[in-house]
């Protein structure tokens, strides 16, 4: 085995507990381990890395990444219906209930897949939990999470209940307990045949929507990872009207009804988590949800991005943290961007509480890092220190986009985007060199993904109630040049 020693400018090393900043330093991995963090290495080495003025970190960690292409959150942007109040998916995922192909039919999965992990790469993820996808791709997902080398957890998701469109454009919410509980039975099954640490392949149980999820679906997931010894990943108060129905049907928030099925632990990731008893938009003002949730050592996957497109935001990031809740970070569905999330769970977290004192960069920087790895139980995940895997990442500081650097974590969250990361390492091995994808072809990659997402938008019409396309359904935001008759040479 090989012995590479990467000599930077800045490394973000792990010790006694916490993220430390050793200036001029070293960081030396053999196979897939880290060997050596500190100022010096002594002993010979295979390959030498001098990266001045770059900043060295931990892989990644995206909590609720949604492996796509994101063919319908690309229509909605800004717009959508009203009466969908901000569920941004709710626009085009239902199917027709008199029958018909659903939105993604016409989509080339393999393309679509391979964008997704391949540019959470490119930005800098290692680690990617898949946050929910009921579709029949998982030999895919687990073939191309190979090829492009990232650390996957996953298994297809499973729904006690499917959203339609009537004929005039009512929704309908179709509840099928029996459905939800075969497809535990496909994703426990799943697991087994392909679940595969030395392929960095993890499973994890996804019930996809807490509000799709029946008591006794729970349970049995609940159950079924003990069993397996996986995690659990879900969507989790993520609608308005979720948290109102749920308080209507049982007197219980959703948070309530999870602690009474005794359904939370350390090996839960909740995604999104915002209506909890407290956030404004409730108009339920009483404590108790995130007492509960800190108690029952649960994560939340954050994902602000997504979340602001639809006038939305936690409340708070702060809040949570103070609460001792453990924060995570998650790309939900586009863009891929890491470092975009981690910025902007900063800043919504200042605005919603008017303080410039919140939402620190250490504190979003560990929740990207050592928040995800103790989401997935992994002590070896989402730091550097010897004996942790060789998940590394380097971002080129020698950029005007970084400026001046006071603080390489402040300049890391307030300056950096995806273009600056110059290589990443998953379990020793260099997915990203130079900036560039290593093992594929960037062009042609995305020559497949957009000609993929031409067929679903041009194929909309077949799908979506309404009949119309998605160019008079979501409007794009300019109009089309007219060539003028004459115009004057
Ligand atoms: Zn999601």
């Amino acid at each position: 085995m090989r012995t590479t020693v990467i000599h930077a400018s800045w490394i973000v090393a792990y010790q006694d507990g916490e993220h430390r900043i050793l200036h001029d330093g070293v960081v030396a991995f053999r196979g897939d381990r880290i060997i050596h963090v500190g100022q010096e290495w002594s002993q010979p080495a295979d390959i030498v890395v001098h990266a001045r003025g770059k900043l060295v970190i931990p892989g990644l960690i995206s909590t609720h990444g949604h492996i796509s292409a994101q063919a319908g959150d690309r229509l909605v942007l800004d717009g959508g219906r009203r009466d969908l109040l901000r569920s941004g998916f709710l626009n085009y995922v239902p199917r027709r209930l008199g029958g018909g192909p659903g939105f993604s039919a016409q989509e080339d999965a393999d393309a679509s897949i391979a964008f997704a992990f391949y540019s959470l790469l490119r930005g800098g993820v290692t680690t990617v939990v898949e946050g929910g996808n009921t579709a029949p791709v998982g030999e895919a997902m687990v073939r191309l999470a190979s090829e492009s080398g990232i650390r996957l957890y996953y298994s297809p998701a499973f729904a006690g209940g499917e959203y339609f469109f009537e004929a005039d454009g009512r929704l309908q919410l179709v509840r099928d307990e029996r459905m939800g509980l075969e497809g535990l039975e496909r994703a426990i099954e799943f697991i087994g045949k392909y679940h595969n640490p030395d392929n960095r392949f993890h499973g994890i149980l996804n019930p996809d929507e807490f509000y799709l999820s029946t008591p006794r679906m729970l349970c049995e997931t609940k159950r079924a990872a003990r069993d397996l010894g996986v995690g659990i990943t879900l969507h989790f108060s993520e609608q308005l009207f979720e948290f109102h129905d749920t308080l209507r049907t049982t007197s219980r928030t959703p948070v309530g009804v999870l602690a009474e099925l005794d359904f939370l632990g350390p090996e839960v990731i909740l995604g999104h988590c915002i209506y909890l008893s407290g956030h404004s938009m409730t108009g339920y003002p009483y404590g108790g949800d995130l007492e509960t949730l800190a108690s029952s050592s649960c994560t939340v996957a954050h994902s602000p991005v997504p979340l602001a497109r639809r006038g939305i935001a936690l409340q708070s990031f702060q809040r949570y943290l103070d609460h001792g809740i453990n924060l995570s970070i998650g790309t939900d569905s586009y863009p891929n961007d890491i470092l975009g999330e981690m910025r902007l769970a900063s800043y919504a977290c200042k605005i919603v509480e008017g303080n410039h004192e919140v939402a620190r960069a250490g504190d979003i920087f560990n929740a990207a890092t050592l928040g995800g790895a103790r989401a997935l139980q992994r002590y070896d995940l989402g730091r550097l220190e010897a004996g942790a895997k060789a998940d590394i990442v380097i971002v080129d500081f020698n950029d005007l986009a970084i400026g001046p650097v006071w603080d390489p974590i402040r300049a890391l969250i307030h300056c950096a985007t995806p273009h600056l990361i110059d290589t990443v390492i998953v379990d020793g091995a260099t997915r990203v060199m130079n900036r560039e994808l290593v093992s594929i072809d960037q062009a042609d990659l995305l020559a497949r993904v957009r000609q993929s997402t031409a067929r679903v938008w041009g194929a909309f019409p077949t799908c979506h109630w309404s009949g119309r396309g998605a160019e008079d359904e979501f409007p794009v935001s300019l109009g089309e040049w007219k060539e003028p008759r004459e115009s004057i040479q």
